[in-house]
């Protein structure tokens, strides 16, 4: 385990039982830093965390559904409880069920916007003072390439909680320059992850399948925000995009 920026620093990790948040959480505890891991599935959260203090890592799990302000609150505070500060949050967690909207599926509409934006502002949230008040910290969101180009027909509510994403990201950066808190948003497309199983019909997901024939691991987003991470205190990388090569989008 070498010695380097992310050597002992304590990040928190939305969404860390699958696909992104679980590779991210690998990858920096085997570098070294001191991860607290939430999601909803907790059998998966407490494997992992098994799994990385097993290879010698340090590892907190915690039951978190972040559309529940509490969840997050208490995820956070279990770090701090544990180490006495927080350095990365990295805000995962979300949902694509895709369909037209002229399908109406307006429950899964507030479930995006519940998990995608408001899941992150409650991370957001429970890491600001805290970081305000040690004068450094790190707030890394996961937004999609679908924050840039409207995807649709299909994806158009996803892509708008991915554009507020960005302009969340983006204000965060204006406002907290002088707190010392570093903003970083990550805008990956088709990762090979279990995310396109979230549309409630097959034929989408049928869809989906195909189109994620070229998707790449979701360990090349884990080396991003390992990237981001490790910078020196005074360097901030804004945003990254990560695209397989083979995709047009
Ligand atoms: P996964 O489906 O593998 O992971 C999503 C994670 O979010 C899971 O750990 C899931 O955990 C968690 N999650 C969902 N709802 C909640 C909730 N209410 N509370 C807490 N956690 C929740 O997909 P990815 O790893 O691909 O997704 C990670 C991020 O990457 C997402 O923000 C996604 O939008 C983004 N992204 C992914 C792309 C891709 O192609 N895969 C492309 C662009 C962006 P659990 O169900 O246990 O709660």
């Amino acid at each position: 385990m070498g010695i380097s920026n992310i050597t002992e620093k304590v990040v928190v990790i939305t969404g860390a039982s699958s696909g992104v948040g679980e590779s991210t959480a690998r990858l920096l505890a085997g570098k070294g830093a001191k991860v607290a891991l939430g999601a909803r599935r907790k059998d998966r959260i407490d494997a992992l965390v098994r799994d990385i203090t097993d290879k010698g890592g340090s590892a907190l799990g915690f039951k978190t559904d972040v559309t529940m302000r509490g969840d997050v609150e208490a995820l956070v505070k279990g770090a701090v409880d544990r180490h006495g500060r927080i350095d990365v949050i990295v805000n995962n967690a979300g949902i694509m069920p895709i369909a037209p909207m002229a399908a109406l599926k307006v429950e899964e509409w507030d479930r995006m916007i519940d998990v995608n934006i408001k899941g992150l502002l409650y991370g957001v949230a429970a890491v600001l003072p805290i970081m305000q008040k040690q004068k450094q910290g790190h707030i890394i969101n996961i937004a999609s390439v679908a924050g840039f180009k409207v995807f649709a027909p299909g994806g158009t509510v996803y892509s708008a909680t991915k554009f507020a994403v960005r302009a969340l990201t983006e204000g965060l950066r204006m406002e907290h320059k002088a707190d010392n808190i570093r903003s970083t948003v990550i805008s990956p497309a088709a990762i090979a992850t279990d995310l396109p199983e979230g549309s409630s019909e097959e034929a989408t997901r049928k869809d989906l399948r195909e189109f994620y024939k070229i998707a790449i691991p979701a360990d090349s987003i884990a080396r991003a925000i390992a990237y981001a991470i490790e910078q020196p205190a005074d360097v901030e990388i804004d945003e990254v995009v990560i695209r397989p090569t083979a995709l047009d989008f």
